[in-house]
């Protein structure tokens, strides 16, 4: 299987040293779920890292979808900062007849070793069905008599996918918004998401000594949410290692609820903030990085205990968690999680 074209041979390095060890007190601030112009972001490393020691932060995980293209740039210069960045990516999986977000954490960027090859290839299919669902729909837009001429200067040097193809296509003015550009693609039978099965993903991670996290496993208007009767069948069959109980939606119940599932089952708890770029939808947030506590040990990084009896969370202890809305209170609910996604659900699952 080939490697994805943005990996030039002569980056793909042995298996990274293992890095310094790195203790945290409970309340430092990580945020494990970032994106940056590689996928759909728009934070270029600089401004990341900029962003991120401005704002105190010690850990912080970048995650792109489906690649792994800025993790060696951000992990640079943040190094330079004090900061430590981890190796992740925000995997476009599917299992049970929907797609489900992964984030994989802990395999450094092109790595040659046998036992990353199979996630490399992974990453390399994915990265080849977006390369020519991005041509195919292009190709289907133009054909129709609506020029792309801004495709070339918003694509800027990066593998064409279809987010820049549905960019351009606002840019020009053929329709009014991504959920307009992705259900135009739509209706001219093309696609905008690739996908690969999750236990081919997990078992590719597992291999490369990675590991892999439902991501906003509470987010209703993503790609649905994960119900604790989806988590007991997935981990029936798949073993997953992870929830990100904390994000940026999740209300304190639904973090409860995670919680408490990622508790019983053993599994990791992440916390994320899945920001994109400055306040899009939010900036990088300040988790405490002893909610994380385990998943960090497991990447490397000590973190202490919390002190006498206090609790590690409980509800209110997070003054930026949302208020309960009506709409996103009720992860559990089968219906939600069992509804096939929508074209601008399965849009704002792309793109965010
Ligand atoms: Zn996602
Ligand atoms: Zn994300």
């Amino acid at each position: 299987m080939a490697d994805p074209p943005s990996t030039p041979a002569h980056q793909i390095t042995a298996a990274a040293p293992p890095p310094e060890p790195l203790t945290l007190r409970p309340d430092d601030r990580v945020d494990l779920h970032l994106h940056t112009l590689a996928s759909d972001g728009a934070w270029t490393p600089a401004a990341l890292v900029d962003h991120l020691a401005g704002e105190g932060f010690r850990v912080a995980a970048v995650a792109d979808h489906d690649t792994m293209r800025s993790v060696p740039e951000v992990a640079r210069r943040a190094a330079r900062r004090g900061i430590r960045i981890l190796p992740a990516v925000e995997v476009t999986t599917r299992w049970s007849d929907r797609q489900w977000h992964v984030l994989v954490y802990g395999i450094q960027p092109n790595r040659a070793d046998p036992e990353a090859r199979a996630f490399r290839s992974v990453l390399a299919d994915l990265d080849a069905q977006l390369l020519t669902l991005a041509e195919d729909a292009r190709r289907r837009i133009e054909a129709v008599g609506k020029p792309l001429p801004s495709l070339e200067e918003i694509a800027g040097g990066r593998p064409l996918w279809p987010y820049h193809v549905l960019t351009s296509a606002i840019r020009e003015g053929h329709v009014k918004n991504l959920k307009e550009a992705a259900e135009l693609v739509s209706r001219m039978g093309g696609g905008f998401t690739a996908d690969e099965p999750l236990d081919r993903v997990v078992d590719a991670a597992h291999q490369a000594g990675g590991i892999a996290v439902v991501a906003h496993p509470g987010r209703s208007d993503s790609v649905g949410a994960l119900s604790p009767e989806d988590l007991d069948r997935m981990l029936a069959e798949i073993p997953i290692d992870g929830l990100e109980a904390h994000y940026r939606s999740h209300t304190d119940e639904q973090t409860a609820l995670y919680r408490r599932l990622a508790d019983e089952k053993g599994l990791f708890i992440s916390v994320g903030s899945d920001s994109h770029a400055p306040h899009q939808p939010v900036n990088p947030r300040p988790w405490r990085a002893v909610w994380a506590k385990d998943l960090l040990r497991r990447l490397g990084i000590t973190v202490d205990s919390v002190t006498g009896s206090a609790p590690v969370w409980e509800p209110g202890m997070d003054p930026l968690a949302p208020k309960p809305k009506p709409a996103e209170n009720e992860p559990e609910k089968p219906e939600a999680a069992a509804s096939e996604p929508k074209p601008d659900a399965a849009m704002s699952a792309a793109m965010v």
